[in-house]
């Protein structure tokens, strides 16, 4: 059984990951107000991520679909998890693309849920969500941060690279010896690195690949880079690596701070591998300063670290 260490015994958290508090400055209420006048989701809110002020307040948000209940229950994740008691909303979309559209974004990141009880994962209503923020707003590029679509991993992809995501984001989370355990049920990190490369192979436009790794869970750096190694063996394009916060006692404890230098060795270590863009840095998360990510990848301005 997971037991996590009694309050006194836990990592303090270091000066490095403390972060500022919504302000009225900005965008920040204005985009919480459209947000949830839209019964609309985002991963911002559903995974309480440190960033929201930041982002928010910027006027950008990462919306998530299918509903907020993930039929996976990953140990280090805090959105919540269950059997959905919605069925797929078919008008998700269409709200999305007009909050997107207000928003003024030029650059609209998706991520969802898993849908394991949905035939297809919920591969159709990605490609809707891309074609309805498309029509409404015809000059953004879309970026997609799926699920693992399994056991219809093909068909869904096919469904989801048809629509033309500009970025197809798939996080690889953690290294090869913690995937299993982390992500739990039939996750695999060797299938993670066949759709990130399979992706490439089916689009029949210039689309970048993107992943994810947090760390913090076990790994050790040197794992890190083998990761990224494979990362970058299958063609992947931008790499973000964050530090893991652990969401409640429930969840998998933080095994340790990643500190600032070690951040900046990884991206060092991206760089010398030839990805395009790596984030890196305590607070860097998947979508964060998503349209920078993808900035630095097409124009070779390459890595940042915060
Ligand atoms: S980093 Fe991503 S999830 Fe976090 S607030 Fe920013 S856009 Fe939302």
């Amino acid at each position: 059984m997971e037991t996590s260490l009694p309050v006194a015994e836990r990592p303090r958290r270091p000066d490095w990951m403390k972060v500022r508090a919504p302000s009225r400055d900005g965008n920040y209420f204005d985009v919480q107000k459209l947000i949830h006048g839209l019964s609309l989701h985002t991963i911002c809110e559903e995974a309480k991520c440190p960033n929201i002020s930041e982002c928010w307040g910027r006027g950008t948000a990462t919306f998530q679909i299918l509903g907020d209940t993930c039929t996976r229950a990953c140990r280090y994740c805090y959105v919540n998890s269950g059997k959905p008691s919605e069925p797929v909303d078919p008008l998700e979309p269409l709200r999305l693309a007009q909050a997107a559209a207000q928003m003024q974004l030029k650059h609209v990141v998706v991520t969802s849920v898993d849908r394991d009880d949905v035939a297809d994962k919920g591969a159709a209503h990605y490609a809707a969500t891309i074609r309805a923020i498309k029509t409404k707003l015809p000059n953004a590029s879309v970026e997609v941060l799926t699920p693992d679509f399994l056991d219809v991993e093909e068909a869904a992809l096919q469904t989801v690279i048809g629509a033309r995501p500009e970025v197809f984001n798939h996080n690889i989370e953690t290294v090869r010896r913690l995937h299993r355990h982390m992500r739990g049920g039939k996750a695999d990190y060797d299938k993670a690195l066949w759709l990130l490369q399979r992706a490439k192979e089916i689009a029949d436009y210039p689309v970048l690949t993107k992943s994810g790794i947090i760390v913090g869970l076990g790994e050790t750096n040197d794992e890190v880079v083998e990761t990224l190694r494979d990362l970058r063996a299958h063609g992947v394009d931008v790499v973000t690596i964050g530090q893991y916060l652990q969401p409640s006692p429930k969840h998998t404890p933080i095994d340790r701070w990643v500190h600032p230098d070690e951040f900046r060795w990884f991206r060092e270590q991206g760089e010398a591998l030839g990805f395009g863009s790596v984030f890196s840095g305590p607070l860097v998360r998947s979508s964060y300063r998503a349209d920078e990510q993808r900035h630095a990848a097409e124009t070779g301005r390459g890595a940042v670290a915060y």
